[in-house]
């Protein structure tokens, strides 16, 4: 497993709202908080890219009658609303955070510097990433590839609702098997699905190993930053 001293957190929008639900749920957002805070006593620099999902994604624009670039920059926006809540929660955890924009919202946001957040994690502050990459068309799993390979981060931990990789769908196949370790080959020979192309490509490219876990489980986030067995590992 990856033992980590800079992780790169991707926690998708739905670990912002409640179960099957749209919206903000504070209670969420305080357990995350508390665990990261947890991952920052250990002395783990952590960035996180924050996705919008629980609010709004650019695809859904488009059955709503909003143009796709609009309705993605409304997903951007988004993703502003959650990263401000998780800072606000980390800050009465007592942790230190600067929440960085790839959009400019210079009212609420620093804008995102790759010195200036390297700086932030070396002073041991959680960077939230907001905003993706600030263009449409992309997703903020992309965004947390090529922020993570920016950042130099030793590892993409991607927060997700289910358990880790399965060689086929769990929820179609009842003889449906985790996979706890994988190679980016046999992600691509057998069809798995981990993150979008574009994030993935970026990941295997760079040599950049993912976890992929639960973002419910009990401590989770600490052990995949650990490098202890949760979930699926993917790596060359
Ligand atoms: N988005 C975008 N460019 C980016 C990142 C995000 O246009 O670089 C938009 C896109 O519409 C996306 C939305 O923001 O659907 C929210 O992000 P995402 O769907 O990745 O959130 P998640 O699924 O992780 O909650």
């Amino acid at each position: 497993m990856v033992e980590a001293r800079r992780i790169l957190l991707k926690i998708s929008g739905e670990g912002f709202a409640r179960e099957g639900e749209t919206g903000l749920d504070t209670e969420r957002v305080k357990a995350l908080a508390t665990q990261l805070r947890k991952l920052t006593e250990e002395k783990v620099q952590v960035a996180c890219v924050i996705g919008g999902g629980n609010i709004l994604r650019g695809k859904q624009s488009e059955s709503l009658g909003i143009n796709r670039a609009t309705g993605d920059y409304m997903g951007m926006l988004a993703t502003v609303i959650n990263g401000l809540a998780l800072s606000d929660a980390l800050e009465s955890n007592g942790v230190p955070t600067r929440v960085m924009s790839a959009i400019d919202v210079h009212k609420v946001c620093e804008p995102f510097i790759r010195r200036r957040a390297l700086c932030h994690l070396e002073k041991g502050r959680v960077v939230v990433l907001v905003g993706g990459l600030g263009s449409p068309y992309f997703t903020t799993d992309t965004a947390a590839a090529q922020r993570a390979i920016e950042l130099d981060c030793s590892v993409l931990l991607k927060a997700t609702m289910v358990d880790g990789v399965y060689d086929k769908d769990p929820n179609t196949f009842d003889d449906a098997v985790l996979l706890p370790e994988v190679s980016f080959q046999q992600v691509l020979k057998q069809r798995l699905r981990v993150m979008d192309q574009t994030a993935f490509t970026l990941c295997r490219e760079h040599d950049l190993p993912i976890v992929v876990f639960d973002m419910n489980a009990e401590n989770g986030l600490l052990a995949a930053a650990r490098g202890e067995k949760i979930g699926t590992l993917i790596k060359n």
